[in-house]
């Protein structure tokens, strides 16, 4: 299945948590939650009895959707979480957390994980020195994303600057003069602002 690419709000209804899908719009009263905290459609109020299933299935949307995956992309993910060494629910969000659209967004240099990717996309960014227009691109510990030269004048990146919020995401050390950003360490578990129970998504993918 392709990426959504409807109405983003419908998504955190449907989960019943703030995906944080539409940049600074999530942080105000605006938030679609706040009006109406239930799911989309006709049946949207009724309540439903939640098999394990639709429970598991629920966990894997959230994350899905918060990083903004396609199904695959997401399967692919928890394979390889699978195969390392340690929890596969932590491991899985080492991956998705370094992928390179979180990074950039993570740093604060975008409003949401979609608006990094297109940025990502249209080649802002540079990771190491080399041009990346590659949004899944995984980094690591040591690795130095900036804004190119050529990009920082422009209007997007010079109220960045003046709007940023600072460092807030510790494992990525950000230095606003220069638009870079340097990973520090690995990302942990509790970084991670969604609530979600990862044990639940193991079971799925476990079938
Ligand atoms: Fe919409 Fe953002 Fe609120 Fe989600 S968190 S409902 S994307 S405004």
């Amino acid at each position: 299945m392709g990426r959504y690419t409807g109405p983003v709000c419908r998504l955190c209804r449907r989960e019943g948590v703030k995906l944080f899908l539409k940049g600074d719009r999530c942080y105000t009263d605006r938030c679609a939650l706040n009006k109406r905290n239930f799911a989309p459609g006709q049946h949207g109020q009724s309540r439903k009895k939640v098999t394990e299933y639709g429970m598991q299935l629920r966990e894997k949307q959230k994350v899905r959707r918060f990083y903004g995956l396609s199904e695959s992309q997401m399967s692919k993910y928890f394979m390889m979480a699978d195969q390392m060494k340690g929890v596969t629910g932590d491991n899985m969000f080492k991956i998705l957390e370094s992928r390179l659209d979180n990074v950039v967004y993570r740093m604060g240099f975008a409003a949401s994980r979609a608006e990094a990717r297109q940025l990502v996309t249209h080649g802002h960014f540079l990771l190491n020195g080399n041009k990346a227009t590659i949004p899944s691109l995984m980094t690591t510990v040591g690795d130095v994303i900036e804004v190119k030269e050529k990009s920082r004048g422009s209007e997007k990146f010079k109220s960045l600057v003046e709007n940023h919020s600072g460092n807030t995401t510790p494992w990525i050390n950000i230095d606003l003069e220069k638009l870079r950003g340097t990973i520090v360490a690995e990302s942990t578990r509790e970084d991670i602002d969604l609530p979600v129970e990862e044990h639940l998504i193991v079971e799925l993918y476990s079938k």
